[in-house]
This record gives structure tokens, C-alpha cells and sequence, in this order.
């Protein structure tokens, strides 16, 4: 873990406030120690995740993923994944498969209170 990693967290859990889901997430993407986009769980119209009748649940990771086509050239990335009172938020299998194609080298994501980091 480094230093800023509760810093950038503690952003990733601002961004679990505008969502309407049941569960809230909330993600930051950084490059460096700048951040370069964030993010929130959300319904949408298409993707994937759980189907809730017509619309389906946008994962909070997926939500910035156009951040890192934003950025094509920036590596190392880390993405911060952070669930509302700092819950379980570990990437599902779906998204961690996707990530892994991208610049995106490291995550860190909230569990029991803390944070575990996930190298890519
Ligand atoms: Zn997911």
C-alpha cells in the first residue's frame, strides 16, 4: 500500500454519494498521483452485471473505463474502488477480466473497513 492510497480511497467513497444503487461504489481512476476521472455505480440501458428488468447495474469500474481510451498513452494506472462505509468492493471476475487489457496495473478496493490492493 502507499501513502495516498487513503487519500485517493477517501475520494472513491465521496463519488458512493451520487449513487442510487443499493449497494454504493464509487471509483477513481489515477495516473501518477493525479487523478484522471471518477465514477459511480449506476442503472443504464446497456452492459453488464446484474439485469434489473430492462435496465442493467454499471459497475462503478466500468463507469471509468473510458477515462483509461481518454489516456491511451498513461501506464501504471490504479484504480480505486470503494464501497459506502468502505464494504466489500472487490472488482467482480467480469470486471477484473476487462481491467486487464487495460493500462490499469493496480487496484485498490475497500473491505471490511480497509483497504487490500490487487495487482493486474
Ligand atoms: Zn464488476
Amino acid at each position: 500500500m502507499r501513502k495516498s492510497d487513503t487519500q485517493f480511497a477517501a475520494l472513491a467513497h465521496d463519488q458512493t454519494f451520487k449513487s442510487k444503487m443499493h449497494h454504493k461504489i464509487g471509483s477513481v481512476l489515477v495516473c501518477g498521483k493525479q487523478v484522471i476521472g471518477t465514477g459511480f455505480n449506476k442503472l443504464t440501458g446497456y452492459g453488464s452485471g446484474i439485469r434489473y428488468s430492462n435496465k442493467w447495474s454499471l459497475h462503478a469500474e466500468m463507469k471509468i473505463l473510458h477515462f483509461v481510451f481518454d489516456a491511451p498513452k498513461a501506464k501504471g494506472l490504479t484504480l480505486y474502488v470503494v464501497r459506502r462505509g468502505y464494504k466489500l468492493a472487490r472488482p467482480c471476475p467480469h470486471c477484473q477480466q476487462l481491467l486487464s487489457k487495460s493500462s490499469i496495473s493496480r487496484i485498490v478496493y475497500s473491505i471490511d473497513g480497509t483497504l487490500e490492493e490487487l495487482f493486474l
